[in-house]
């Protein structure tokens, strides 16, 4: 039912609902309170405190409007009395109150006690919450007097409202809901009946503790939450069995001698945890479905040359591949890293990035449209609709979160059904990523290359600059290299750009001695490629970069990294920057450098890093720290909304959730049984058209 044809809302009122993301009844329902109050003890007039939150119940005596000299406001002041004493309230420019109260009416009162004015003796309250007792019917107050809800409203919306139109619907209706959760679940996990649970999380009753109440962990709580995350995992599920039943994908024959020559000419022994990975892959590729598999792992533990692996594989079936890469720095450093590792198994691999000629994009072209050309690596260029393949069977997408749903389904749309790869560097506990990341198997590298010290980091301030500089020029005397990063956000990129290239300066004075470098995004890619060869071939010492450098450049002589303003970046994306070094066998050290002593915010961040180099448990820190919608972008993922669960502190019930939708949905993969009727419209209502987009991911 449209919240406008409840009694009191009207189409007027109805559009401010919309605004809170309330367009039906039900929305309404689910709209929960995002704290309590407990207003539940009544006290006598004569027992009142100053200073303290008290609820008590008194008769009108009398009342008055008070008008000020300039009639720039109203005071109405009503006279409260009980058997132990009298009670004055105030409240302020609300002269409509003259029309509600009588005398002899009860009413309760909840609000801060103050001491009566020059000392007398009679207590005052200013603005308490009121709720007038209608004797005649006899109802329960929700207002004081309890437990009280307290909503998030927006302006023509108050709290009261909600509350009161809840209780109303709540009456009203709540009776004739059925609850969709099966009952074999519910005995399963103990959880309470929708109906009570819905109760009980408006209307809590006296006894229930509200500390659990105000942090999510109620009974009610965790039943509505349940609801939530299992029709969440009941939509993924049913996505994720449409997908495999629908598509065939390429049935890909891994393992031949191009396989064995690759491994054979690696420089290292691959890991355990790697090579348990590159069987899932091979799984996957050698199965008649498309891939559609989530590669996680921390900075610096080893995804590149897992990625090869399928590359090779891919080839081997005379397959072409794409890696798909955030930023052209990126790029270039995965075409120099993919070409030494498959260029000597006869592979030839080509890079395509904005910015390139005429003859060199046409070359291209022609190279991938005739199939001559394996592997290429490339940025958003490589969507172009002008990019046409031969035989596009695999698809890799690297640092997955800075892509788009829908970038990622214009390239699959390239190939038929190709196989897909994606990598992160931001690595979530795995059943988290199996829900955000919607129908994509998980696979984790856990263990990072041997022999790697960790990442010594620090933080200093501005004052300490020259200590920092002192640890910078001792890694460059030892004939070590490092980054100095700036950071570098669009709106300020003028700005940025300036600081970076005075700091060049600056530092030039400080390391006379040493050669350093600039690099950033605005520079022609022929300039980037430059100056990153010469950093490569170890002739810049010191590279100044803005935050370009974030994700890919592998550089194992690099051992120290100063990152100015660190106040400014993100913790993950920190955490990224800080992984360019600690890559070869040295020690390194990362400086965080902020302006001041910052905010008690950035120095929790930043402490995080100080004190672990764990990405998994940063990662979770983040998550903590931002939530969940703006760390996964959860609109770009097409998730439906969650208002009661919360996906990292309810991360236990997401699992019990898990398991029981894709139970359910073994035994009725389309829900078509009678017993599910009611689960599938309400498992639809919830995910409205967003089934459709999990589609691509
Ligand atoms: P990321 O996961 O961040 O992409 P990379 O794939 O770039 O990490 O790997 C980081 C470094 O570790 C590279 O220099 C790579 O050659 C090296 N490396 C990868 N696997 C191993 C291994 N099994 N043993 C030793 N070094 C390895
Ligand atoms: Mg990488």
């Amino acid at each position: 039912m449209p919240i406008q044809f409840l009694k009191g809302v009207g189409p007027k009122k109805a559009a401010l609902f919309a605004r809170l993301g309330i367009e039906t009844a039900e929305d309404l329902l689910w709209h929960v309170p995002w704290r309590y109050e407990d207003r539940s003890t009544l006290l006598k007039i004569t027992d009142l405190c100053h200073g303290e939150e008290c609820t008590v119940v008194g008769k009108v005596e009398d009342y008055r409007l008070i008008r000020t000299r300039r009639r720039a406001f109203t005071i109405f002041e009503v006279r409260f009395g009980d058997e132990t004493g009298m009670l004055k309230a105030r409240w302020f420019n609300q002269s409509y109150l003259l029309n509600l109260f009588e005398q002899g009416q009860l009413v309760m009162l909840s609000g801060t006690v103050h001491k009566g004015r020059r000392g007398k003796a009679e207590p005052e309250m200013q603005n308490p919450v009121f709720e007038i007792i209608d004797e005649e019917i006899d109802q329960e107050p929700i207002h004081v007097g309890r437990i009280v809800p307290i909503y998030h409203g927006t302006r023509g919306v108050s709290s009261r409202l909600i509350r009161v139109l809840i209780n109303r619907l709540l009456d009203q209706y709540l009776g004739r809901l059925s609850d969709v959760i099966p009952q074999s679940i519910r005995k399963r996990l103990g959880l309470t009946n929708f109906e009570t649970a819905m109760t009980e999380i408006h209307f809590p009753l006296e006894t229930s503790e509200c500390e659990g109440l105000n942090c999510g962990r109620s009974v009610a709580h965790q039943r509505l939450a349940f609801d939530e995350l299992f029709l969440l995992e009941l939509g993924m599920g049913m996505k994720k069995a449409g997908i495999k039943k629908r598509d065939t994908g390429i049935t890909f024959q891994c393992g031949g001698p191009l396989s064995e020559r690759f491994r054979q000419h690696l420089p290292f022994k691959l890991m355990d945890s790697q090579e348990c990975v590159i069987r899932e892959i091979m799984t996957d590729m050698e199965s008649s479905y498309p891939m559609n598999r989530l590669l996680q792992g921390d900075v610096g533990c080893g995804k590149t040359v897992v990625a090869a692996f399928a590359l090779v594989c891919a080839a081997e079936s005379k397959y072409q591949s794409v890696v798909l890469v955030p930023t052209e720095i990126l790029a270039e450093q995965h075409f120099l890293t993919f070409r030494r590792l498959l260029e000597p198994l006869g592979l030839r691999c080509s890079i395509l990035i904005g910015g390139q000629s005429k003859t060199e994009r046409g070359e291209l072209l022609q190279g991938l449209g005739d199939g001559s050309i394996a592997v290429t690596i490339g940025t958003h260029a490589l969507l172009h609709e002008d990019v046409d393949f031969k035989r596009l069977g695999l698809v890799v997408v690297d640092e997955q979160h800075k892509f788009g749903v829908l970038q990622r389904a214009r390239i699959t749309a390239k190939g038929m059904n190709p196989d897909i790869l994606v990598m992160t560097a931001t690595p979530i506990p795995r059943t988290l990523a199996l829900t955000v990341y919607g129908d994509l198997d998980v696979s984790v590298i856990s263990t990072r290359p041997p022999g790697r010290p960790p990442i010594h980091t620090i933080r200093v301030s501005e004052f300490q600059r020259s200590k920092a500089y002192r640890l910078i020029l001792n890694e460059l005397q030892k004939a070590r290299q490092g980054f100095v990063i700036y950071p570098l956000v669009e709106e300020s990129e003028k700005m940025d750009l300036q600081a970076a290239a005075s700091g060049l300066e600056k530092l030039k004075i400080v390391f006379p001695d040493h050669y350093i470098g600039l690099i950033h995004g605005r520079m022609k890619p022929s300039e980037k490629d430059a100056v990153m060869n010469a950093f490569i071939d170890g002739e810049i010492n010191l590279l100044v970069a803005t935050s370009v450098v974030e994700v890919g450049i592998d550089i194992p002589n690099a051992t120290i990294m100063l990152i100015e303003h660190a106040e400014r970046y993100g913790l993950a994306q920190l955490h990224q920057l800080r992984g360019r070094i600690g890559r070869g066998v040295e020690s390194s050290t990362c400086i965080l450098m902020t302006a001041g002593r910052g905010s008690p915010e950035t120095t929790r961040r930043l402490n995080t890093l100080v004190n672990t180099n764990d990405g998994f448990a940063i990662a979770e820190e983040d998550l903590m720290m931002r939530g969940p919608g703006d760390f996964f972008g959860t609109r770009q993922w097409g998730l439906p909304e969650l208002r009661v669960a919360n996906l990292i502190r309810d991360v236990v019930l997401l699992e019990k959730a898990r398991t029981e939708a894709f139970r359910t949905l073994d035994n009725d993969p389309h829900l078509a049984h009678p017993d599910h009727a009611g689960l599938k419209a309400v498992l639809y209502r919830r995910w409205k058209g967003k089934l459709d987009l999990i589609d691509v991911s």
